[in-house]
């Protein structure tokens, strides 16, 4: 029988066991280390079928506990899967449970099993996940890098969502429109992609496109959907951008070479690499494209300066 383990995918902890058939609570505590007070002690109980794969999740707590996004309600239960998100309380706190072969070959479930280490999720195939959790963990979940976690949870930047992805805007938009596309799946950035995503990110693409269609300048505007080859923020992103760079929040060179430089990979290109490969290949020297000289990307004029540019593509975009 496998052993289930629950995961934070924060890091704040080792992986909690949950025996099979066996109600396990979890909540605020030092177990969890969650201090919020916004979550009871008692805020989930978890049930796992280890037969079954799945996890039953039941809200003890008043305020929400979600799986996908999706809140549980009090005294109701749903069953998780690996891959899918469990955050305990006020989509904070986020987890996974992975189901693992019991080791020993042992089949009962009363025997306490070894602690989950890094290799068995690199047995997965997922060493490259890891080494991106391990760095989001280091950089803590409050920091900058951090932003669009806290960002795709808030319905206030929210535009559309569904059992897979979330489109918010982007909050330092680089052109008229700006957005990005998220998947509810923890996946730390590009680099940890492989071949089963490859569904997710053709979806995420297909709704890119729709966001296009539906956008009032599609006609007088083109657009182009892709991911900055070195990401600045964690938790993948699909950028959605019409090609005028308008905005004021496009202050320098960085910014614009990393959309109108290989620095910005296609979409089609990401899908065509997982299909081919089963991963996203960099190339060595994608990072110094962002010292590239300024460059129209419509007529490919040399300008000196920001400003300069700027006065250029006005002649390109008039409003
Ligand atoms: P990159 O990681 O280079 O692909 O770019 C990250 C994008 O996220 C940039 O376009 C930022 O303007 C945008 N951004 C940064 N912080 C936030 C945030 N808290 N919410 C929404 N968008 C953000
Ligand atoms: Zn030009």
């Amino acid at each position: 029988m496998p052993i289930c383990w629950l995961i934070s995918e924060e890091g704040n902890h080792k992986p909690i066991h949950l025996p099979h058939l066996q109600t396990v609570v979890v909540g605020r505590g030092p177990e969890t280390t969650i201090k919020d007070k916004k979550c009871s002690r008692q805020q989930v109980e978890l049930k796992a079928e280890c037969n079954k794969g799945y996890v039953k999740v039941k809200q003890l707590g008043l305020n929400p506990t979600s799986v996908d996004s999706v809140v549980v309600g009090k005294d109701n239960e749903v069953k998780i899967k690996p891959g899918q998100q469990l955050h305990i309380v006020n989509h904070l706190y986020p987890y996974t449970v992975q189901f693992k072969a019991d080791p020993t070959g042992n089949h009962s479930s009363t025997k306490r099993p070894r602690e989950l280490t890094p290799e068995d999720s690199k047995s997965q195939g997922e060493a490259q996940k890891m080494k991106a959790t391990k760095q989001t963990e280091k950089e803590g979940a409050g920091h900058w890098s951090q932003g669009l976690k806290t960002s795709m949870q808030d319905p206030k930047m929210q535009i559309y969502k569904d059992d897979k992805v979330v489109v918010i805007k982007d909050k330092y938009p680089k052109a008229r429109h700006h957005w990005l596309v998220l998947p509810w799946q923890s996946i730390p950035s590009l680099k940890a992609l492989r071949k089963e995503d490859c569904d997710l990110v053709k979806h995420m693409q297909q709704v890119a496109d729709r966001m296009v269609e539906q956008c009032p300048d599609s006609s007088s505007l083109r657009f182009r959907t892709g991911y900055h080859a070195i990401p600045s923020m964690s938790h993948v992103h699909l950028h959605v951008i019409s090609q005028d760079f308008d905005s004021p929040c496009l202050k320098n060179k960085k910014h614009w070479n990393s959309f109108t430089t290989d620095y910005f990979v296609d979409s089609r290109e990401v899908i065509q690499m997982l299909e081919t490969h089963g991963k996203v290949m960099v190339k060595e020297g994608t990072a110094e494209l962002l010292k590239l000289p300024l460059r129209c990307h419509v007529c490919f004029k040399e300008l000196p300066t920001i400003p300069a540019l700027k006065l250029h593509l006005a002649s390109h975009f008039p409003r």
